[in-house]
């Protein structure tokens, strides 16, 4: 007993099987724990719509969101069409959607006659956020049909955040107040509510959003404002994998890792939680779970606070773009970390990271990382403008821009077991190593490789995982 939070991720509430089964943990976990709060992402695929569809309006192009809005339309109302819901229920939701999507029409619409871009993106988190507000409202009415009062609420009214458009950051005292005030009261009165992951709202009332997969860190802000007994992200995985699978078919579920050590994993490249979910778990302790919706039996990944008898071990190995960049060493360095630094800090959002440098008595050479978050285009933005602003600078010419790959090793209490850093090494034996870096948390070592050579050294080190597991 206690408070429960559980999200359910996009392909969780997508279709109506998924929707069903969803149903089915909902009305399960709600006898088990006193108090149960959801949040649901958008459907499946629906932010990367609305995200276009902005961009449509910022050009100008009515034809083209006025088109995704009416898609938007069909697939919310189809899929609330084909669940078990009584006539007014299912009228009511109608209702809804087209109330939503009406406002959407509206923002866009805003977006489409503004002056300025920065006039035209006010609005830009309000209607990227769209999809999780329809969704809440289905959820609630599919649980409320089968006779558990619940409650679509929007996470405006809740989350509290900094202005940073398309990465919001939560303000916690604040969000609290607000958890306390508009949250508690519902789950008194033994309701669920369903609140839209990714949405907060800035001081001055704007509509912001979390950054992709915000949803993750709206629980783990729900949970650490009601401190919950445990956060369940439920998603298609079976739970934080060794490697990524679509690279390494032999990555298998990890049953057990530290906050520490999630921390690492997404900053390094693997796509499943979001970074900022950790920090605000940590301080409490408070359990996560990261579990299959289709398999719930099975046991997920656990994330927890450090256990001695998990130590020692490694967890994952993971893999990130970057580039290296190597300059013959002349008597302007602070200009060249400058344009570096520059050109790495302007890549949108969630910016790309300088992951290490080094210096030698004639070269310098500096590897930063590309986050995954940062979108495709970061790579290239990148490598054309520090190409140019090192063109453009007369003491580096002779400079060579190479992409990198970024493979680290994840576990915790790495750097005081040296025969873990040996046996890795080993295994990379004829692979050329450009650069190792240990986390300063302990719980990772990078080593920065050819590209060329990254599937190979992922493949060699998620072996040595699965013989140390
Ligand atoms: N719907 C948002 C996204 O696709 C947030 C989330 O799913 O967590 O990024
Ligand atoms: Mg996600």
């Amino acid at each position: 007993m206690g408070t429960l939070v559980m999200k359910f991720g996009g392909s969780c509430v997508g279709t109506t099987s998924a929707l069903t089964q969803t149903l089915n943990i909902v009305l399960h976990e709600s006898h088990q724990w006193e108090r149960l709060v959801l949040v649901v992402s958008a459907l499946d695929g629906v932010t990367d719509v609305l995200i276009e569809a902005t961009d449509m309006a910022r050009l100008g192009d009515q034809r083209g969101y006025r088109r995704t809005v009416a898609n938007l339309r069909t697939r919310h109302v189809a899929l609330a069409g084909t669940l078990p819901l009584e006539i007014n229920e299912k009228a009511a939701l109608e209702a809804e959607i087209d109330r939503l999507l009406l406002e959407m029409l509206n923002l866009y619409q805003d977006i489409a006659n503004a002056h300025t871009q920065q006039e035209a993106m006010v609005h830009y988190d309000a209607t990227i956020g769209m999809g999780e507000r329809l969704t809440a409202r289905i959820v609630a009415a599919l649980i409320r049909q089968n006779g558990i009062p619940s409650v679509a609420i929007d996470g405006t009214g809740l989350i509290i955040t900094d202005d940073t458009i398309g990465s919001a950051t939560a303000t916690l005292t604040e969000t609290q107040h607000r958890v306390t005030s508009h949250l508690n009261p519902i789950l008194d009165r033994q309701i669920i509510p369903v609140v839209t992951g990714f949405i907060g709202t800035d001081s001055s009332g704007r509509t912001t959003t979390l950054g992709r997969g915000g949803s993750d860190y709206t629980a783990a802000i729900l949970g650490s404002c009601l401190q919950a007994q445990e956060v369940w992200i439920w998603t298609g995985v079976d739970g934080l994998m060794t490697a990524d699978p679509q690279v390494i078919s032999s990555a298998q579920v990890i049953p057990r890792l530290s906050y520490e050590e999630v921390s690492e994993l997404a900053y390094f490249g693997a796509r499943i939680l979001h970074t900022h979910m950790m920090e605000v778990l940590r301080e409490q302790q408070i359990p996560v779970r990261v579990k299959n919706f289709r398999n719930p039996r099975r046991a997920g990944t656990l994330i927890h606070q450090y256990n001695p008898h998990t130590s020692h071990v490694i967890k994952a190995v993971t893999s990130i773009p970057g580039f290296g960049l190597t300059v013959p060493l002349s008597s302007v360095i602070p200009t060249l970390e400058e344009i570096v630094e520059q050109v790495v800090k302007a890549v949108p959002p969630g910016h790309a990271d300088v992951a290490t440098s080094s210096r030698s008595s004639t070269y310098y050479a500096v590897y930063f990382l590309t986050p995954t978050a940062a979108g495709p285009n970061a790579s290239h933005y990148i490598q054309t403008t520090l190409g140019s602003s090192l063109k453009a600078n007369r003491n580096t010419q002779h400079w060579e821009l190479k992409p990198v790959s970024i493979i680290t090793v994840i576990g915790d209490y790495l750097n005081e077991v040296s025969a873990v850093t040996a046996g890795i090494l080993q295994v990379m034996s004829g692979i050329p190593i450009l650069a190792l870096m240990q986390g300063p948390t302990g719980c990772s070592l990078s080593l920065i490789v050819h590209v060329e050579q990254s599937t190979d050294a992922l493949n060699r080190i998620h072996q040595l995982i699965l013989n140390s597991g």
